[in-house]
């Protein structure tokens, strides 16, 4: 298995079963209502397609309609919120924290041919591109913020942020910004024709206009869905899901001559211009700007403390996601003063970790409210503990620990879908921790529990929605200890539930597309797939089965080539080659048996 572990805040493309990711959801039998659709203004009969339960304290359900003029989706009715009112100071703590948004809009930026000149970002939250326009000397930049969060940028990053909604704002000119950026915010308005309108005045002449907004493509109760379905239906938030055909009318109807859209990941980054637009996205730009970005803020003396401690947690996270543990570890220092005591110690000298059952759980609530990335920050360093320190016993307690602060978070304090992926994570790594110090029964019965985590309904884990890549990974992790011990019939045990999981990825083709959607994120579980599928053949092969073996052997080999240099594919290729070699000299060896056999009995 790749040693390299990955925490981001940004939804995958990983598919989920239908049965987990539709919790929430209940399919309608698609009766019409007439209803005026807000993404084409038309009024027609729009069949309400299924109904979703809030994540608001009301939990009463939205229902979703489908327009049959535009293909968009809205929900009825429109959920009114007053943002003014919404996000404290510890939402904006930890949006800051997370600071994908900030990722996502720098993707949406790189296209770009020229990027300097007036920047103005509508619905900028904590106001980070505002900031990092500034701080890479892009040009003048101006947020727009109507909740709290606006505050903050205003106050604790120095940056100019206009505390209201774009339409109450009467002094911002018109025509004066070279870049209208608006990120996740269309989906949000009542009004999308007028919004759009607001924002393309605001573009100077010659400037560009850029938005995003979910995409979820056609909705159908037994399509494999993206895992961030949940996230962009977000009842009481969301008011339109728009296609692709009703932004562009929309933005035909402002009378843009250019009109570009890119799917990112689940989203669609829309752009609008005077000029032909050639825009492709330059994610190594991307990655080197956003270094270079958190590098800046992080050693910025006129920022409070506090706010480049953050800005050092998300240079360490970054650095340490890419599995670069010795630019990683000097970053741990300047981390000290947004833990609680004792982590910092543990974070410093990882040998000393305390007994964490010790812990009670009112402390650890405490923590967790104090450093809402505690359990992500305790994953990474059990990942550095096992990895890159070789102290894979030390690395079970920081892995339990962030399962448990993680448990703790979703049902006292944030209940989203990143704190439950780190729950799930830390959970497995723990599991594949104790099968590395041969505590193999703790191990197996950890890694069981979360293979079995999908089918088990009583589980008190409930709104900790387990996901399919857990799942696989747990049951593979079973599989490959075994396949590695030479037990084959134990190894055989752990295979059925993963041929029912990873179904889909049995065609290589599919398996291509899944592996490979993200280039430029290598996630673990990209290549479960193809581990899983070396060591199938590898089950074959040992259980006399050498043709299918050999046939297999050379797929995989013809998948990893492609993927050469990554360290696994190249690990890969030479294995395949080894072992189809093989098998075909047992097929060989067993005709040969066969024919002399055959011969024998011929003979008598
Ligand atoms: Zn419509």
């Amino acid at each position: 298995m790749t040693s390299s572990a990955s925490i981001s805040g940004e939804a995958g493309a990983e598919s989920l079963g239908p049965v987990r990711l539709f919790r929430p959801v209940s399919w309608e039998d698609g009766t019409p209502v007439v209803l005026r659709c807000p993404a084409c203004g038309c009024e027609s009969p729009c069949p309400k397609i299924l109904s979703v339960t809030t994540t608001l304290k009301s939990h009463v359900p939205f229902a979703l309609h489908l327009c049959p003029e535009c293909r968009s989706h809205f929900y009825d009715p429109i959920p009114d919120i007053t943002y003014s009112a919404r996000y404290s100071e510890a939402a904006s703590l930890y949006a800051l924290l997370q600071g994908t948004s900030l990722e996502f809009a720098l993707a949406a930026l790189s296209t770009l041919t020229k990027k300097e000149g007036q920047l103005l970002d509508v619905g900028c939250g904590p106001g980070l591109v505002v900031d990092f326009w500034e701080r890479l000397h892009l040009g003048v930049s101006t947020g727009i913020e109507p909740s709290s969060s606006g505050n903050f940028a205003r106050q604790d990053l120095h940056r100019n942020i206009r505390v209201l909604h774009l339409s109450e704002d009467s002094e911002l000119p018109d025509h004066a910004f070279d870049v209208v950026l608006s990120t996740e915010v269309v989906e949000h308005v009542s009004d999308p024709a007028l919004f759009l309108c607001d924002l393309s005045k605001k573009v100077a002449p010659g400037g560009v206009l850029i938005f995003s907004t979910p995409n979820i493509g056609p909705l159908a109760r037994d399509l494999p869905a993206p895992s961030n379905l949940v996230e962009a239906l977000s009842p009481g938030f969301h008011v339109t899901l728009f296609s692709e055909a009703a932004l562009r009318s929309l933005l035909a109807a402002l009378d843009w001559p250019h009109v570009q859209l890119i799917d990112h990941h689940g989203h669609w980054i829309v752009y609008a211009s005077r000029e032909p637009i050639t825009s492709k996205m330059d994610l190594v730009w991307v990655d080197e700007a956003h270094r270079k970005y958190l590098e800046h803020a992080a050693k910025d003396g006129a920022l409070s403390p506090r706010v480049r401690a953050i800005f050092s947690y998300r240079l360490f996270r970054k650095i340490a996601n890419e599995g670069r543990w010795p630019e990683a570890n000097p970053l741990l220092p300047h981390l000290a003063h947004l833990l609680p005591s004792m982590v910092a110690s543990w974070a410093l000298h990882p040998d000393d970790i305390v007994e964490t059952g010790a812990i009670p759980d009112d402390t650890l609530r405490e923590w967790v409210a104090e450093f809402y990335h505690l359990p992500a920050f305790l994953f990474l360093l059990g990942i550095r503990s096992k990895n890159h320190l070789g102290k894979t016993k030390a690395s079970v307690q920081f892995f339990k620990l962030a399962c448990r602060l993680s448990k703790l978070m979703v049902f006292y304090y944030l209940d989203d879908a990143y704190t439950k992926e780190i729950f799930w994570e830390s959970r497995l790594n723990a599991g594949i921790a104790l099968l590395e110090s041969a505590q193999e029964s703790e191990g197996i019965t950890l890694l069981e529990q979360v293979g079995a985590s999908l089918q088990d309904n009583d589980t008190g884990a409930e709104r900790l929605l387990p996901q399919l890549k857990f799942a696989t990974r747990a049951w593979l992790a079973i599989f490959q200890h075994r396949v590695l011990r030479g037990n084959w019939e134990a190894a055989g045990l752990a295979l059925s539930p993963l041929q029912g999981f990873l179904a889909s990825h049995y065609d290589p083709s599919l398996l291509r597309i899944s592996a490979w959607s993200q280039p430029e994120r290598q996630w673990p579980e990209e290549w479960s797939p193809f581990w899983y599928f070396f060591c199938e053949q590898m089950l074959l092969l040992n259980t006399g089965r050498n043709a299918e073996a050999a046939e297999g052997f050379d797929q995989l080999h013809t998948l990893c080539r492609e993927k050469v240099p990554h360290p696994d594919a190249v690990h890969l290729l030479s294995s395949c080659r080894r072992h189809a070699k093989l098998a075909r000299q047992r097929v060989k060896g067993s005709k040969g048996f066969l024919a002399r056999f055959r011969f024998r009995l011929h003979g008598i």
